[in-house]
């Protein structure tokens, strides 16, 4: 029954270095090949550079992915005359699966509308699950430690990955049904959010690389780290635009392997706030307030409280099922002129062209199970001059 509704709702509810130095005399390629096979909406003309210097660099940040092996835990546990539905554990992928766990979550209020709705956590779950619920026909109260943009969602690359360290492969039979519905419901929401002001969401074109041949596998498989499901590929392709393949004519990087693809991206400053505006709208409040256990939701005046505690609920709840996956981003000055993005993975490398800086991101080997929130520069510096080489590689054609 509670499937039933979630699945109507769901339907229902639409789903530089020759560069580098080069910062103020370079200008755009003159790419005079046309990038784009027939029809897509592909980047076609001239690659701006991207001034990938170490000295541009304005922020770098740790986050910390609330990866569960076994998947989110969506859930209700009844405590006292408390009903706690839990709504955490989204790993890599909690931007990207936001609504639909949000809606997977509110379908399992049994509460009449009449009844007051706690939410605790105001990250990207804690947002979309209120929202949710105010539309839902709920009064919502956000209730958290954090708010944006202090909350991890705050840290995130942003970009639609919603098959990112969401659950292992021993698990992914078990789960595939669940998270095909958040991710088909998400995706179809997140286009209703192109063309706001103040862009929250948008897309971007990407240029993937590599040295060897593309192993369609790749990105599921990371050294010290479980299997993962390539879901998106099995279940979400008749959905997602398709990546292609250049050839070395059409690429305008001199890498031996390039795909192009365009990609959902999320200006997290923008959309947080965005988000944030939504919910005052519809009449919501936000207030402090930090819980130190679980017996601390006894305190709350509601009856009904979703639990959106990301990697938080590790230690509010003692939830050894969390396992920390650390991230560290940097972010460059924006340039507007840049609309395309970079991930070459055999450099440990990518970068994508957010409105509130040029997002550059480090992978690092000993990253699963690392807790340590702990900001190493240099990391970052290396990830900018792996960049700063990338841009040497662009052809230039006149
Ligand atoms: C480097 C990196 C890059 C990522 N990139 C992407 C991406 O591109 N796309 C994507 O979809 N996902 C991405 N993710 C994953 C995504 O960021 C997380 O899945 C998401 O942030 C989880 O959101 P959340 O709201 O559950 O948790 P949080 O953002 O951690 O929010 C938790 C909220 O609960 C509150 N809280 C916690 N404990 C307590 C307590 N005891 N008392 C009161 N309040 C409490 C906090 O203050 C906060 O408000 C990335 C993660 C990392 C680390």
């Amino acid at each position: 029954m509670q499937r039933r509704r979630f699945l109507q709702g769901a339907l229902g509810g639409g789903i530089a270095s020759s560069l580098i130095g080069c910062a103020k005399t370079s200008k755009p390629v003159n790419h005079s090949l046309p990038l784009s096979p027939a029809g897509l909406p592909m980047q076609t003309g001239p690659l701006a550079p991207i001034n990938a210097q170490p000295d541009r660099i304005i922020s770098t940040n740790v986050c910390t992915r609330p990866f569960r092996a076994q998947g989110p835990r969506i859930e209700v546990e009844k405590s006292g005359n408390k009903t706690l539905i839990h709504n955490y554990g989204h790993g890599g992928s909690g931007w990207s699966l936001s609504w639909g766990t949000a809606a997977l979550a509110e379908s399992l209020i049994t509460a009449d509308k009449q009844t007051p709705l706690a939410v605790v956590g105001c990250g990207a779950v804690g947002l979309t699950t209120a929202i949710h619920c105010q539309r839902a026909g709920y009064k919502v109260t956000i209730y958290a430690k954090e708010r944006p943009p202090y909350v991890r969602s705050s840290y995130a690359t942003g970009i639609w990955s919603p098959d990112s360290r969401i659950v292992t492969l021993d698990h992914a039979r078990a789960f595939a049904d669940r998270w095909q519905w958040m991710a088909r419901l998400s995706y179809l929401r997140f286009q209703t959010l192109l063309g706001l002001a103040g862009t929250p969401v948008e897309w971007t074109t990407m240029f993937r690389m590599a040295d060897k041949p593309f192993d369609d596998h790749g990105g599921h498989n990371i050294p010290g780290e479980p299997p993962y499901p390539d879901y998106s590929k099995a279940l979400l392709s008749d959905l997602t635009p398709k990546e292609y393949d250049l050839s070395a004519g059409q690429s305008p990087f001199n890498a031996p392997y390039v795909r192009q693809f365009p990609l959902l991206m999320f200006n997290i400053s923008a959309y947080s706030q965005h988000l944030l505006d939504v919910f005052h709208r519809g009449g919501g409040k936000v207030v402090d307030r930090s819980l130190s256990s679980v017996d601390d939701f006894k305190q709350f005046g509601e009856s009904v409280i979703v639990n959106c505690t990301g990697y938080g609920a590790k230690a509010l709840l003692n939830d050894d099922s969390i396992i920390p996956v650390r991230g560290q981003t940097c972010k460059l000055i924006p340039q507007d002129e840049v609309k395309y993005g970079i991930q070459y993975f055999d450099q440990h490398t990518s970068v994508y062209p957010r409105r509130d800086g040029l997002l550059v991101q480090a992978g690092a080997e000993g990253d699963f199970n690392n807790p340590l929130a702990n900001i190493d520069p240099q990391e970052s510096v290396h990830a900018v001059e792996q960049l700063a080489k990338i841009m040497q590689s662009i052809k230039t054609r006149t």
